[in-house]
This record gives C-alpha cells, sequence and structure tokens, in this order.
C-alpha cells in the first residue's frame, strides 16, 4: 500500500529494529516505547485495522498471534506482557496499517484505559 509507514517498513525503505520475520509478519521495536520490552507486530499484506479483517486470511491473521507467542518467549517475557490493538479514532490509533502492540518486561498498569 503507497504511502503506508507500515508497509514502508516491511519494504525496508524506512529503517526499523527488526525482532522477527516470517512469510507472513513483520515485528519490530516501538520507535516511542512505552515499556521496557514494547514491539509491534503486523502483518505483510495491508489491512488497516482490526474493523477491516474480513478483507484479510485468517491464516494471516493467525500467523500474527502465533508470531506474537514466538516473540514473547523469544523476548523472555516469562511473567506476562500485554497484547493491544488499537482500532479507529476512539482507540487513538494513529497508525492505519493492523498492529498489534506487545508491551511488557515490568508490572504494567492495572488500568488499561
Ligand atoms: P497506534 O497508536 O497506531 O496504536 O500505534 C502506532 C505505533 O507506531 C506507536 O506506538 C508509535 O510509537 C509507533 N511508530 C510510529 N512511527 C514509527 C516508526 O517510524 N518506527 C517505529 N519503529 N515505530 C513507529
Ligand atoms: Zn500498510
Amino acid at each position: 500500500m503507497e504511502n503506508c509507514l507500515f508497509c514502508k517498513i516491511i519494504a525496508g525503505d524506512i529503517p526499523s529494529t527488526k525482532v522477527y520475520e516470517d512469510e507472513k509478519v513483520y515485528a519490530f521495536r516501538d520507535i516511542n516505547p512505552q515499556a521496557p520490552t514494547h514491539i509491534l507486530v503486523i502483518p505483510k499484506k495491508h489491512v488497516s485495522s482490526l474493523a477491516m479483517i474480513d478483507e484479510m486470511e485468517d491464516t494471516d491473521l493467525a500467523a500474527c498471534l502465533r508470531a506474537v507467542r514466538l516473540i514473547a518467549q523469544q523476548e523472555g517475557l516469562k511473567n506476562g506482557y500485554r497484547v493491544v490493538s488499537n482500532c479507529g479514532p476512539d482507540a487513538c490509533q494513529s497508525v492505519p496499517h493492523l498492529h498489534f502492540h506487545i508491551l511488557g518486561g515490568t508490572q504494567l498498569a492495572d488500568q488499561m484505559a
């Protein structure tokens, strides 16, 4: 997708710190981390948000969630972690390419919003 920041990151046109990649998924460190571990997991095929997953193959969606578990293990998040996907303006989604935040490495806030 032209002019999509995360599509440009997948293409390597914008640099990122990669933590995981497979045929369907790319994952990299968030540029503005909100926890000691803050990683973004994204499908390689552009979909704008969870609201649009009917446009997506189930295998691509499942691959993202399986990657979350693998990355959490790889990052040593033995005591737990949080997975967040902001969807639309009320959730302050700022990049319109589906992404799952993995947040961990500390005791996270009890309140989620
Ligand atoms: P959202 O607000 O859409 O849920 O999350 C977008 C995330 O992308 C934010 O946490 C923001 O820090 C991160 N982000 C925005 N631009 C870049 C970038 O160029 N590189 C990386 N690594 N992260 C980015
Ligand atoms: Zn995109």
